[in-house]
């Protein structure tokens, strides 16, 4: 038996991978919906080879376009358009991906754990926006939650079946420190977007390659663990691992530390999620340890990396702080990667927005909305005076 998948945000880094592992095993999945936001004749190509039943992008003009690229060969494939119609592919399928980046991916990853979906999520920006609001309803929908982050597939895969509370002491999320993991305060001042995409060991969008540059990513991990797993704040440990080999650990009250290792490609976490709890192959190359030769691991810089203080300090502050940092960032990544304000201004506009606007806890999905806009609009301004 097929099972249906919908891939949200099938154009990006990590909607390519998905699709690369579903296109292994046409015995297990098949392609119900693919959408995407830009690359139009890359989600044309996708629809010829994976025929899904629909095929979703942002406006009525992209739809017409998609539909012209697309051609007779794919004329059976529904467009529509729009994030109504986003959250409507997100309840139909029996696997959705979330994989759209940063806030626009929230709606309809929520609306997929309403649903009761099994959901692979990749979007962290969701739980991180809209941890509570977001845990409650995959336990309302009875979804099925798993994460697609290497880190956190990692713990998941080392965590105890039951019992994790009583027996977990430290979860510690390992990361590699970026492009200028040993650059200096003054260099990093002045380094470009190309640079800062440059990641040493994963290939990915540009706006997560940002956020690993400023180790933004690592604090918006740190909150996704948060959520995800339970655990509190204190009981979360960075540390660095340039290799990439070990993609996190849990530490048991006996002192026992279980760590998942692999090649760094992002493949692995998706086909376990995919599979789970069986396994199947996903194209990744088996890890030569030989050839890696040695693991080495450091504590991170928090003077040089202020951005991950700014994740620490807002999931401990008010339930509504992670949603204004993760608002900020988003805003001052987009102009940095526009060329309008230079690499340290990102961490500088984050603390300015976080002191700024009032993080009241949200009650629900339009109060977690709101106060997206609210911090987006104070990051404009923080831009404005940059
Ligand atoms: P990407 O930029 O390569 O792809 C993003 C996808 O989202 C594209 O399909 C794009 O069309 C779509 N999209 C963008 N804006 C949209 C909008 N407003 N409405 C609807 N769709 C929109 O990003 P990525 O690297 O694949 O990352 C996707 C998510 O996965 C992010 O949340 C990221 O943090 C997370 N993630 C990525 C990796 C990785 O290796 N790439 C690893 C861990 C987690
Ligand atoms: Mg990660």
């Amino acid at each position: 038996m097929t099972q249906s998948i919908a891939i949200l945000g099938s154009t990006g880094s990590i909607g390519r991978s998905t699709l690369d592992v579903v296109a292994r095993h046409p015995d297990r999945w098949r392609v119900h919906a693919l959408t995407g936001h830009t690359r139009l004749a890359e989600l044309a190509e996708q629809c010829r080879t994976f025929r899904p039943a629909r095929a979703i992008v942002g406006s009525a003009a992209d739809a017409q376009t998609l539909r012209g690229l697309i051609g007779s060969e794919g004329r059976d494939v529904a467009i529509d358009h729009g994030p109504a119609a986003l959250c409507a592919v997100a309840t139909e399928a029996e696997v959705v991906m979330a994989a759209i980046v940063g806030a626009a991916g929230l709606p309809s990853a929520i609306a997929a754990a309403e649903a009761g979906r099994r959901v692979l999520l990749a979007n962290k920006e969701a739980l991180v926006m809209a941890g509570t609001l977001f845990m409650e309803a995959v336990a309302r929908g009875g979804a099925t939650l798993l994460p697609i982050d290497s880190e956190h597939n990692a713990i998941f895969q080392c965590l105890p079946l039951e019992g994790a509370d009583r027996r977990v002491s430290r979860v510690l999320l390992t990361a590699s420190g970026g492009p200028f993991r040993t650059m200096s305060v003054e260099r990093m001042a002045t380094v470009t977007p190309d640079e800062a995409c440059a990641h040493p060991n994963w290939s990915m969008g540009r706006k997560i390659s940002v956020d690993s540059a400023t180790m933004m990513n690592k604090g918006l991990e740190v909150i996704e663990a948060r959520w995800l797993f339970g655990v509190e704040p204190d009981r979360i440990e960075v540390v660095i691992h340039p290799q990439s080999v070990i993609h996190s650990m849990v530490e048991y009250v006996d002192g026992s530390v279980l760590a998942q290792m692999g090649n760094p490609d992002m493949r692995t976490p998706i086909a376990h999620a995919l599979a789970y709890p069986e396994r199947v192959a996903s194209g990744v190359r088996p890890l030569d340890l030989a050839a890696v030769g040695r693991l080495d691991f450091e504590k991170p810089d928090l003077a040089r990396f202020p951005c991950l203080s700014l994740a620490f300090d807002a999931l401990r502050g008010s339930s509504g702080a992670p949603a204004v940092l993760n608002a900020a960032n988003e805003v001052a990544v987009a102009a940095f990667l526009d060329g309008g304000i230079g690499f340290g201004d990102i961490a500088r506009i984050v603390a300015e927005v976080l002191e700024r606007v009032d993080a009241a806890a949200p009650a629900e999905l339009d109060d977690v909305l709101e106060l997206d806009r609210t911090a987006r609009a104070a990051a404009h301004e923080a831009l404005r005076g940059a």
